[in-house]
């Protein structure tokens, strides 16, 4: 049977990898975008995270649409680096806002749906800097490791409505996101990635597809890394 997904983020990126990857494993596949032009394809629903009402509309779209989600994907982040001491309140608040707040703000609204049908997969994006840390990203990696207490704790309180809850922390990964970084700071990260170098979009887009199979229907709580073995020991 053909089952309802939803990627937040899905205009670009990992996102967008990733509505592809479940679109041809038969989903029907919505996808939230903030800016620009969607991409052709899926049922794109305009939505800022950041706001729980824009959350709540897009989900009314979708669920008219093609069905309550039963496989949510919070993926729309942001980074905003600098030095802790040049980093204000609202740079450190708004990448939280976005990464983690949204990514509770999309949950909690998936869940409504999901605990009616009995089942879900709720999937977060987080990052490898989640759980090493990152200098000039305290923000970032911030929201990241608290996207994995919110998995946790979700995998915790809905396991018995067969809901599953499991975070995906990517590397360094070929998006607009680290394309902007300088091309030195690149070279020294593909330095210290066991794999030496970036995965494609496409590379974290599988791990999703799999935490979205029946094959991982007794996996929650889980923090999958697709990281090129950057960022193992934890
Ligand atoms: P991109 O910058 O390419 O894309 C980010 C996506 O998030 C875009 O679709 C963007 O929408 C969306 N977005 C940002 N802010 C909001 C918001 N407030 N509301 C709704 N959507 C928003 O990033 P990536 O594809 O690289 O990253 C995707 C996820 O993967 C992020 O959570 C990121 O932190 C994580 N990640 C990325 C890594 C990497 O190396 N690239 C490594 C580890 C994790 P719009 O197009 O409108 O801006």
């Amino acid at each position: 049977m053909t089952r309802s997904v939803l990627v937040t983020g899905g205009n670009r990126g990992i996102g967008l990898a990733i509505a592809r990857e479940l679109q041809a494993a038969g989903d029907a596949v919505a996808i939230t975008y903030r800016s620009g032009e969607p991409p052709e394809g899926f049922f794109a629903v305009q939505c800022d995270v950041t706001s729980m009402a824009e959350v709540d509309a897009a989900f009314a779209k979708i669920e008219a649409e093609q069905g309550p989600v039963q496989i949510v994907v919070a993926n729309a982040g942001v980074t905003k680096d600098t030095l802790l001491a040049l980093m204000s309140e609202e740079t450190f608040t708004s990448v939280i806002d976005t990464n983690l707040t949204g990514a509770f703000r999309v949950a909690k609204r998936a869940v409504k749906g999901m605990m009616k049908l009995r089942k879900g997969r709720i999937i977060l994006i987080s990052s490898v800097v989640g759980l090493s840390g990152s200098g000039g990203q305290a923000n970032y990696a911030a929201s990241k490791s608290g996207m994995v207490g919110l998995a946790r704790s979700l995998a915790r309180e809905l396991g018995s409505r067969n809901i599953t809850a499991n975070v995906v922390a990517p590397g360094f990964v070929n998006t607009d996101m680290t394309a902007v970084l300088d091309e030195k700071l690149q070279e020294t990260i593909k330095q210290n990635i066991p794999l030496k170098r970036q995965a494609e979009p496409e590379e974290i887009a599988k791990a999703v597809r799999f935490l979205a199979s029946d094959d991982a229907a007794y996996i929650t709580g889980a923090v999958i890394p697709v990281d090129g073995g950057l960022g193992m020991g934890h």
